[in-house]
């Protein structure tokens, strides 16, 4: 016997529809690609966004054809996300970061009909043209532009392509299960590799990301994602938002910490999201400035390991509540979130700090397990570590137009994460598998390292790698990069470990460079370190 409910397609159309009518004047600021602020709201965003799904009907293109984005976090990117998604088309988010051979290859890879830009992108795409052969059209996300004219042949232009749109355009309605939108992991793992969400796994994610004990926006927040609409669909929150009615600042091309604490006062941001480097500019620019980020309530900080220094600053001297964060784009990309439970207030202060650091517990919808090298679980005991293995409704099954028989095991999918997990399910992450250092049979943690180098009030940044050792196989290396106007030596920074970690542990030696090789979403690239650095321990 079968329920007698209704059921409706859970499709993205759906999530701006609800903003529209319940949230239609809640105000969306939108920081343009000259640094100007447009205010939009929820209902505009949906007229134009059917608008302009209107015109993209005209074009001739085919169901689910793909439509690229190089795009900031503005305005125009979020009426595309909803355009093509709600019309059927699959909306492909480009990392613009990226090197113009990945880029094309990606495009190319992905087929791409349409590709819209932002002005920023112009040199790019009058450079990439002639090889994306499967684009067909060009769209300068803004007014008419000569410059855009003279170097891109047959260029078009959003504001004017939007007005072919008719303004009684309704969405159409199909299976939950048509591909939405389209992201290419950033490649620090290997070749890029396409990861095809879905409607539901897109609404479903926006339910999941909505709750409380994930990140739970609201129609009383102000939303800054400052994680870019390219990367992971900034984890969601151009969805989430829509379905919590949220204001909205979208912060356009400068994500420098000067203009990120002008965005958070200037519109009383009280939620924001983004990679722990991101955060290093805004509370370095706070202090500057002396900005108490008076509205600030909560980050949301992933992507890379947060430093416990980080969530004490952000708590002890601006009264905001860090909730770390671990996802990859293969989750959509919520996995975990650190929030606490009931049992916790009963502990020390202190204690309940402390339980604030790891990445924390997975919601509703996604599952975890550890396993050993043969695919044996291992117990969820906090200390034993192991592959985490991940399953749930917004996990990818496989990746676009990739085939690989064996890419989950028994139905799960191995993150690359090396991990320990507790009894009440809050997971620490390790490591990267690749990326922890296997010192004699023992393994040392990377990430561990980082959080204590990282937080000398010497050093700007740092990071350790591994590096082959005679004796040991591999022996930790502190790579640091000293803050402005500071000179540490190296037996102060090495001396700082002690009693922080087992003898052991700490790192060999130090070296000291100007910047950190960061990939196309921040992250530090650490294979490079490891060549730079190879011989530094045998040499
Ligand atoms: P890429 O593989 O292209 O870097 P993602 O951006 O999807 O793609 O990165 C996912 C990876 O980032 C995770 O597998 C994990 O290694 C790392 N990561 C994400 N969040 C955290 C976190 N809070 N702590 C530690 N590592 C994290």
């Amino acid at each position: 016997m079968l329920g007698q409910m209704m059921t409706q397609p859970l499709l993205i159309s759906s999530l701006i529809d609800h903003a529209e009518r319940y949230h239609g004047q809640t105000e969306i600021y939108s920081v343009e690609t000259d640094g100007s602020v447009t205010e939009t709201n929820w209902a505009q965003v949906a007229q134009n966004a059917r608008k302009l799904a209107s015109a993209l009907s005209k074009l001739g293109l085919g169901p689910q054809d793909r439509i690229g984005t190089l795009a900031w976090n503005n305005r125009r990117h979020l009426e595309i996300y909803y355009a093509t998604s709600g019309a059927g088309y699959v909306c492909h988010t480009v990392n613009p970061r990226l090197f113009p051979e990945q880029l094309t290859y990606i495009i190319n890879h992905a087929k791409d009909r349409v590709l819209f830009f932002d002005a920023t992108f112009i040199p790019l795409v009058a450079a990439l043209h002639e090889h994306l052969s499967e684009v067909s059209h060009f769209v300068l996300m803004g007014p008419r532009n000569e410059d855009a004219i003279a170097q891109i042949p047959g260029v078009e232009f959003y504001d004017e392509l939007i007005e072919t749109g008719d303004d009684d355009f309704r969405w159409p309605s199909f299976d939950e299960n048509t591909a939405s939108s389209l992201c290419y992991t950033s490649g620090t793992t290997g070749n890029p590799k396409g990861v095809l969400y879905s409607h539901r796994s897109t609404v479903l994610h926006s339910f999941g990301s909505n709750t409380r004990d994930v990140i739970g926006f609201s129609a009383m927040d102000v939303v800054m994602p400052v994680v870019p609409m390219f990367h992971v669909n900034a984890w969601g929150s151009p969805y989430a938002c829509a379905m919590s009615g949220s204001r909205m600042v979208l912060p356009g091309p400068g994500l420098h910490g000067e203009a990120l604490v002008k965005l958070v006062d200037a519109y009383g941001v009280t939620l924001a999201m983004g990679v722990p480097t991101i955060w290093q500019g805004l509370l370095a620019h706070a202090e500057k400035s002396g900005s108490k980020l008076a509205s600030l309530n909560r980050t949301v900080i992933g992507g890379a390991a947060c430093p416990p220094s980080m969530i004490e600053t952000f708590r002890e001297a601006y009264g905001v509540d860090t909730v770390h964060a671990w996802g990859m784009s293969e989750m959509s990309p919520l996995g975990t979130t650190n929030n606490p439970l009931a049992k916790h207030f009963e502990l020390p202060l202190e204690e309940q700090h402390k339980l604030r650091e790891s990445q924390g517990r997975p919601p509703y919808g996604v599952e975890l397990k550890i396993v050993d090298d043969d695919g044996k679980d291992l117990p969820h005991d906090g200390v034993t570590q192991g592959d985490l293995l991940v399953r749930g409704h917004w996990v990818l099954d496989s990746y676009f137009q990739m085939q690989d028989e064996d890419l989950l095991q028994d139905g799960w999918f191995a993150t690359g994460d090396v991990a320990t997990l507790d009894p009440d399910g809050y997971m620490t992450i390790r490591d990267r598998s690749k990326d922890i250092i296997k010192s004699g049979g023992e393994w040392i943690s990377s990430v561990e390292l980082e959080n204590i180098a990282v937080a000398h009030p010497q050093l700007a940044t740092a990071a350790v790698v591994g590096v082959p050792h005679p004796k040991w196989d591999e022996r930790p290396l502190l790579v640091a990069v000293k803050a402005e106007g500071s000179d540490p030596t190296e037996e102060e920074l090495l001396a700082f470990f002690d009693g922080k970690i087992a003898k052991w542990q700490v790192p060999d030696k130090v070296v000291f460079v100007d910047a950190l090789p960061l990939n196309a979403t921040g992250k530090v690239l650490k294979r490079n370190l490891r060549a730079d650095f190879e011989d530094a321990l045998t040499g």
